[in-house]
């Protein structure tokens, strides 16, 4: 029987595996994919968000009439909208101009307030979605900018649960855990703890969009969104979250756009896993992880968020073919020849 919760905080998190039997077929090892769909808010951005505003009530930082202001993606302002609302905040999200429009609509959808700025711009520039929140939070009397990328709340809730929750679902079992890196918060929080219950047994690895510097790129700029960290030409200085510890990863897989893409319409089609395209990014790292391994070997993959978010880009035809990642010589698993 499925739970009755008293609130729906108590459903953030809590997600199931699910085993990728068809994209996986053939392979010795065997993947398994978090559903982090499945929590309240539709994404894994849930759990850091209860634990940041919780941190911050703790700290004195957030009280009653006091508004939540973060740069986002979408995800991570969805679970503060949530979150916020149900304790009572006002809550304003900046969200990336190039971030697709529906993530916008929910969060309107949840009563945050939205606000467009461009991440497209040196850092430098005011008119840069960072800069613009920072300048919301301190002329916004009670405000608190949650602060996602640098918030050790993010990846310790990660610790706390997500962690858990795979070493426990798989038995302690789990050889190898794949995720992608936005603030860097799963993937620290998570493989981390995997890394300490196991006593180091765990591999983790990074799935990263070919050309993100997390794993080794020239931080120019790609389509896979909420993933991956791209430099601006103009930009003088950039620095790694304070979310993110360098050295959980052990290896990163670097996968190209059309490789991410087309593996998140995969799995909608042939897992009916209705997926984001960060997804699809982990899903492609993970099966080339799997091929390398053997039946000793267990594979856990980390889906951040849905693809009913994404219904204008990877799951649309009209936008794959416009940016050239639908050609009509693909094979008929459409995925390109060469991985
Ligand atoms: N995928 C999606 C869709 C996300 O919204 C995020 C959060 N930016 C991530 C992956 C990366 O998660 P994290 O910030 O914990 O590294």
């Amino acid at each position: 029987m499925p739970a009755v919760h008293e609130s729906v905080l108590d459903a953030i998190g809590g997600t199931p595996l699910f085993r990728l039997a068809r994209l996986g077929a053939g392979l010795a090892a065997p993947v398994y994919a978090k559903a982090e769909f499945l929590s309240i808010g539709g994404s894994v951005k849930d759990r850091a968000a209860l634990s940041m505003v919780l941190a911050a009530e703790r700290e004195g930082l957030l009280a009653p009439g006091g508004t939540i202001v973060e740069a986002t993606s979408g995800n991570t302002g969805i679970g503060l909208a949530i979150v916020g609302r149900q304790r009572g905040y006002r809550v304003i999200a900046g969200v990336a101009d190039r971030a697709a429009p529906e993530k916008s609509d929910i969060l309107r959808a949840y009563g945050a307030e939205v606000v467009l700025a461009p991440t497209a711009v040196p850092l430098e520039d005011p008119a840069h979605l960072f800069n613009v929140v920072r300048r919301l939070a301190e002329e916004t009397p009670g405000a608190w900018l949650a602060d996602q990328y640098d918030n050790q709340a993010n990846p310790d809730a990660h610790v706390r649960t997500t962690g858990p929750e795979i070493w426990e679902q798989t038995g302690g079992r789990v050889t190898h855990f794949v995720a992608g890196v936005g603030t860097g918060g799963t993937i620290t929080g998570t493989g981390g703890h995997l890394k300490a219950v196991s006593g180091g047994a765990v591999t983790v690895i990074g799935a990263d969009p070919e050309s993100s510097v997390y794993g080794g790129g020239d931080g120019s700029p790609y389509y896979v969104e909420s993933i991956g960290h791209f430099i601006h030409p103009d930009t003088v200085e950039d620095r790694w979250p304070q979310a993110y510890r360098k050295d959980v990863a052990d290896a990163f897989e670097r996968i190209p756009d059309r490789e991410s893409l087309m593996t998140a319409r995969r799995l909608a089609r042939e897992e009916g896993i209705l997926a984001g395209p960060s997804s699809g990014t982990a899903v492609a790292a993970a099966l080339r992880v799997a091929r390398r391994l053997g039946p000793e070997d267990l594979v856990v993959v980390l889906l951040p968020d849905s693809g009913r978010s994404y219904l204008s880009k990877a799951h649309s035809d009209a936008w794959m073919r416009q940016w050239g990642f639908l050609e009509e010589d693909l094979p008929e698993d459409g995925l390109p020849a060469q991985g």
